[in-house]
């Protein structure tokens, strides 16, 4: 590990600095670390570093903790106890980050660094976004599909109303906080107010403390439960693609909004077809005869079948376009194409006929081929002399 760098040093201060030096020193290196400002990747890093120095030295408990023991003494602090003095509030007001009413994105980021959430405990908190998995045909996916399905997510108690208290029974105000789920603590020193706002540890946030806690939820205001969703899948999905329904995840906590709901889609294989893209692939079986004569086949497609001409002298592996038989495209108008790929197949077994027609054929064609009259066990008599 890294030897952790003098706080004093890292503010380019004396021991022994003034307050209001210390102060000061902060504000202008966290107006040039800040992450909103600084273009510098390690600045987020070095933000946190002088952060934690001026935490520990704004503080007069802590300060003198590391003026006698150094960073051997901090250990007794949390990395929270240690920040909890700053009030960033008061040392970016005016500069148009992280102002005073807390609402630009500097605030909130500058929490996000730390990782402890601090100052928005009690914020409002987006609901998680949850999945739905749904499995569905192909020819499904070329159509697309309208249906209703049953999701379980996190959903205001309907018995309390997302009070929280027994319906009947009262909520009182907290006294800790007067209602506002944050205490303020202010210290008055020579060189001016420095003001800490925590969460309240009465109401734990709430501003309000329930004595009789909903019995359908548990005083939570919140339970999983179940909803019909009507969804419509578009045609032309893929395996894979994830439908977005806003708003149809868990709730949102404080009055944040809810998360989202996702259907994942999976197209079950088919027993006919090969998806490529928004093509289709179709392997398909012809005779010998087929492919030297030519032929009209039947060639199934996701709408009934479709007449197909093979021409004489086809070629095994030869695949043959039909056009807008595939699927929808999803991000243009149109379709794709389904392929019919034809598969010449070797008969295993003749009969007599079939085999003589053949030789004559090889005649024909001046082949001369060694033919087998006799089975393997005709021959072996034949060995034996039987
Ligand atoms: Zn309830
Ligand atoms: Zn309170």
């Amino acid at each position: 590990m890294e030897e952790k760098r003098d706080y004093y040093e890292i503010l380019g201060l004396e021991k022994g600095a003034e307050k209001k030096d210390i102060k000061k020193a902060y504000r202008k290196l966290a107006m040039q670390y800040h992450p909103d400002v600084s273009d510098d990747p390690e600045s987020a890093d070095k933000f946190k570093e002088i952060s934690e120095a001026y935490a520990v030295l704004s503080d007069d408990e802590k300060r003198n903790t590391y003026d006698q023991y150094g960073h051997a003494g901090m250990g007794g602090f949390s990395q929270e106890d240690i920040f909890n003095n700053i009030n960033f509030e008061d040392i970016f007001r005016g500069f148009g980050f992280g102002g005073s009413s807390g609402g630009a994105g500097g605030f909130e980021s500058i929490f996000d660094l730390f990782g402890f959430g601090g100052g928005r405990r009690n914020g409002p908190v987006q609901g998680d976004d949850i999945a739905y998995h749904l499995d569905i045909t192909l020819e499904d996916a070329a159509e697309g599909l309208e249906k209703d399905i049953e999701v379980s997510h996190k959903k205001t108690c309907t018995h309390c109303n997302g009070s929280k208290a027994e319906p009947g029974t009262e909520s009182r105000v907290c006294s800790q906080c007067g209602g506002s789920g944050q205490v303020r603590q202010v210290s008055n020193t020579p060189l001016g107010q420095f003001a800490t706002i925590r969460p309240c540890s009465t109401c734990h946030g709430e501003g309000k403390i329930i004595d009789t806690p909903c019995n359908e939820c548990h005083g939570k205001g919140i339970v999983k439960q179940k909803s019909t969703i009507h969804i419509k899948i578009p045609p032309g999905v893929d395996n894979g693609s994830r439908l977005r329904i806003p708003g149809e995840g868990d709730i949102g906590e404080r009055g944040g909004p809810p998360g989202d709901l996702y259907i994942l889609i999976k197209v079950k294989k088919h027993p006919l077809f090969i998806r490529d893209g928004s093509d289709l692939i179709y392997e398909m079986p012809i005779s010998f005869v087929q492919a030297s004569l030519g032929d009209t086949v039947e060639a199934p497609t996701l709408n009934g079948a479709v007449d197909l001409k093979i021409p004489s002298g086809t070629q095994s592996g030869t695949s043959f376009r039909i056009k807008g038989q595939g699927l929808p495209h999803m991000r243009w108008t149109g379709k794709g194409n389904l392929y019919v790929k034809v598969k010449v197949v070797t008969p295993k077994k003749l009969n007599t006929k079939q085999k003589e027609l053949l030789r004559e054929f090889a005649d024909a064609s001046g082949e001369e081929i060694y033919i087998e009259d006799k089975g393997f066990f005709d021959k072996m008599k034949d060995a034996i002399g039987h």
